[in-house]
């Protein structure tokens, strides 16, 4: 499956904005959005002028597909899902990817970050439901149960991930069993629960010109 290999620093640096690709490390002073916050490249400290919408909707969408680590063919193809299903577009499309197992996976802090996640959900060190998955965009519903399989429970990044989970918090729509290792989806959470900062109109508008 592609993915993307390049520096995760980048694309902070280019979104201006923290996006927390790298676990502890964007927490620490090694951060490197804490100690160049300008974009990268040769022209990146240039001074820019106004932006057009277009380079405005497309910033944003790029913003939203780093954050979650999704390609654009995949992700285009949840803004075509999101726009099928009822209710607002931009709210469908964050809710679908909110719950993908792998973020989940992150919320509940068994990984320092979405990258990990995703690849300890592929490595086989999950279940949900009692059933082994390993398909990081697995979609987990309200009631599911994410645990660690037995085999797993000694594994050093994910002890490590729960003991510093305490600097994320975890957000009420999620319930972790921190001593058997799992977690339930309590519910979908709100369009006011997700603290990132997206601006998914913007995406919308993107997507459907
Ligand atoms: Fe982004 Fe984390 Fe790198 Fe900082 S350390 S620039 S937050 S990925």
């Amino acid at each position: 499956m592609a993915r993307y290999i390049g520096s995760s620093c980048r694309l902070c640096r280019r979104e201006n904005l923290k996006l927390l690709l790298k676990g502890d490390r964007c927490y620490s002073e090694k951060c490197s959005f804490e100690r160049r916050s300008f974009p990268p490249g040769q022209h990146g400290q240039r001074r820019v002028g106004k932006h057009s919408d277009y380079r405005i909707q497309l910033r944003e969408k790029q913003k939203v597909k780093r954050i979650y680590g999704i390609l654009e063919k995949q992700f285009r193809g949840y803004y075509h899902k999101a726009d099928k299903r009822l209710g607002i577009t931009g709210t469908n499309l964050l809710m679908m990817l909110e719950t993908r197992l792998d973020n989940i996976v992150y919320i509940m802090g068994f990984a320092a970050s979405r990258n990990q996640a995703r690849q300890l959900v592929r490595h086989n060190h999950f279940m949900v439901n009692s059933i082994k998955t390993n398909i990081p965009s697995f979609q987990v519903k309200p009631g599911d149960v994410i645990q660690v399989r037995e085999k797993s429970m000694k594994i050093k990044p994910i002890l490590e991930a729960m003991e510093t989970v305490v600097r994320r918090g975890i957000p009420k729509w999620i319930e972790v069993d921190k001593e058997k290792i799992k977690g339930t989806l309590l519910s979908y959470p709100n369009r006011e629960d997700l603290t990132m900062p997206m601006q998914e109109q913007l995406i919308v508008e993107f997507y459907s010109k």
